[in-house]
């Protein structure tokens, strides 16, 4: 399995293109969709799914022209449904933890609410795809409208049990960095270090 990483819009998104051979997942595809196509064209990719964290306009801009021309669907948590705005028609909306099996791959739905109320990390192989929940170093904001402070502290104790080599992909390129491992924020990322010091009064 390979993974690819488009830098796209002015807040510096992280759209991941997941391959296994000629097939494809995208996870956040927004604001660039020509930039999304031609990156599945120049790897003659076939595209099997779109899977989003959660529902921010920055992480879903535009794509519902990528779901109508490509006829794939697009996987959303049902909470976040409204605040992405995208018409239901083209998605698979769902809830809670699940899998999915789209030609070679596992799609595994860890929900990670917080940030806000549909937020999902998506676990494909060893990657793990975090969204606005977990960045290097960093977690999600927490003062928006469906976000939820003690949901996030939960959520982290949760991804932080994760095995350690977990490779994490962040929906924001923060700091000029996207990609960590599970095992070196547990260690230095001080938002989950506190998670895991108070879980006792979550
Ligand atoms: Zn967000």
């Amino acid at each position: 399995m390979n993974v690819d990483v488009l830098y796209l819009g002015p807040m510096d998104n992280c759209t991941y293109l997941v391959t296994e051979g000629t097939e494809a997942l995208l996870v956040d595809p927004a604001w660039d969709m020509t930039a999304v196509e031609q990156a599945l064209h120049r790897g003659n990719l076939s595209l099997l799914g779109v899977f989003f964290t959660h529902g921010h306009f920055d992480h879903v801009k535009f794509s519902q022209q990528l779901l109508e021309r490509t006829a794939v669907k697009g996987y959303l948590e049902e909470k976040d449904v409204a605040l992405a705005g995208l018409d239901v028609s083209l998605l698979h909306t769902y809830h809670g933890e699940q899998t999915f099996h789209l030609g070679p791959f596992d799609i595994h739905v860890i929900p990670t609410p917080g940030h806000t109320a549909g937020s999902v990390c998506l676990q494909i192989g060893t990657a793990l795809f975090t969204g606005d929940t977990l960045f290097p170093g960093a977690c999600g904001r927490v003062d928006l409208p469906s976000s939820n402070p003690r949901d996030m502290r939960q959520s982290l104790v949760k991804l932080a049990g994760l095995p350690e080599d977990t490779q994490i992909f962040a929906g924001h390129r923060y700091g000029g960095k996207c990609s960590s491992t599970i095992g070196y924020e547990r260690l230095k990322n001080p938002f989950m270090r506190n998670a895991l010091r108070d879980k006792e009064n979550l």
